[in-house]
């Protein structure tokens, strides 16, 4: 519990800047936030959060309220109440997005449903969908769907479901270019990722978020073909990372996104301008304010330290509200 009362405070970047490996397996310091320990299939979460039942543009079904299966890394709760917020805008708030099983409170296995989903960085997500008169509708349940001798991807239980493939293609875009987290899958059955990426090129999508689309969408070999839902997958984060977390696959991407996560980081520093070395060194006396600043710069972990720290206790914030 001590570490609760370091991250309420600024303190937080001054932990992250002396070093992020004392006490990890006590949890007693980490980056200020969550940390997912182990794989995706073998692994926990230390301080998970819980994803509300809903909020602005998301809900979940009571199929899943049940189960409790509703806790992930802060980055993962941030990345879905974000993404949430802004696909609501974009389909002009018609339909909310429905989340299922992220992980555990505490994470470990749920092997009632899941092989993975263990380490609060798995979820997912239904598509968006279209009634059989072609209004978009908030999914009730998952539905298998295939492509149809018309190619749409139709539901195969006669309900004349479809996937709203535009609407969906948003919603992957959307997840691979967030700020608040680094996509490293997202599971789908094969016919679904084709049109996906189709439709991007369709519309004219700039070919690196084609090629960053391609790289995300999977149909796993060893698993269920995910043709009644998306399952995201996170990058681990940097300083989760070095407290345990492991990656396992494609790496693609990665770099990419961590240098995004970085600028944001530094970005919301700028924007807090002055305040940054009394952060970091304590405040400088009088007269020597611009030499401790500049000797004092802080490395880039604990930029994207303090850029998660702001932003996740912002996005609390509006939670609350
Ligand atoms: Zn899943």
């Amino acid at each position: 519990m001590l570490r609760r009362h370091l991250v309420s405070t600024w303190g937080v970047t001054a932990i992250a800047a002396v070093g992020l490996t004392a006490c990890a397996e006590l949890g007693v310091v980490s980056d200020g936030t969550s940390i997912s320990v182990g794989k995706p299939s073998k692994g926990y979460i230390i301080d998970g959060a819980r994803i509300p039942d809903k909020g602005e543009g998301f809900f979940t079904r009571e199929v899943w309220q049940q189960r409790g299966v509703r806790y992930g890394t802060d980055e993962m709760v941030d990345l879905l109440t974000g993404v949430a917020r802004r696909m609501y805008e974009k389909v002009n708030r018609e339909t909310r997005i429905v989340i299922a099983d992220i992980s555990k409170k505490g994470g470990g296995p749920a092997e009632q449903w899941h092989r993975s989903h263990q380490a609060g960085r798995d979820v997912d997500l239904l598509f968006y969908v279209r009634d059989a008169r072609g209004k978009p509708m908030e999914p009730d349940l998952m539905r298998l769907f295939d492509k149809a001798p018309d190619e749409r991807l139709l539901a195969k239980d006669g309900s004349g479901i479809t996937i709203d493939v535009p609407r969906t293609w948003l919603f992957v875009k959307e997840l691979v270019t967030a700020h608040e987290a680094a996509v490293q899958w997202i599971f789908v059955y094969e016919a679904i990722a084709v049109k996906l990426v189709e439709y991007g090129t369709s519309i004219n999508e700039p070919e690196a978020i084609i090629q960053r689309v391609r790289n995300t969408l999977l149909q796993p070999k060893d698993a269920m073909r995910h043709d009644d839902h998306m399952h995201v997958r996170l990058y681990c984060t940097p300083e989760d990372r070095r407290l345990g977390c492991r990656d396992i696959g494609s790496m693609a991407n990665l770099e990419e996104r961590e240098q995004e996560h970085a600028a944001m980081g530094g970005a919301i520093l700028a924007a807090m301008g002055g305040a940054l070395p009394a952060l970091t060194t304590g405040v400088p006396a009088a007269g020597t304010a611009k030499v401790s600043a500049a000797a004092s710069r802080p490395n880039p972990a604990s930029l994207r330290a303090l850029g998660r720290f702001v932003y996740t206790h912002l996005d609390r914030f509006q939670l609350r509200r």
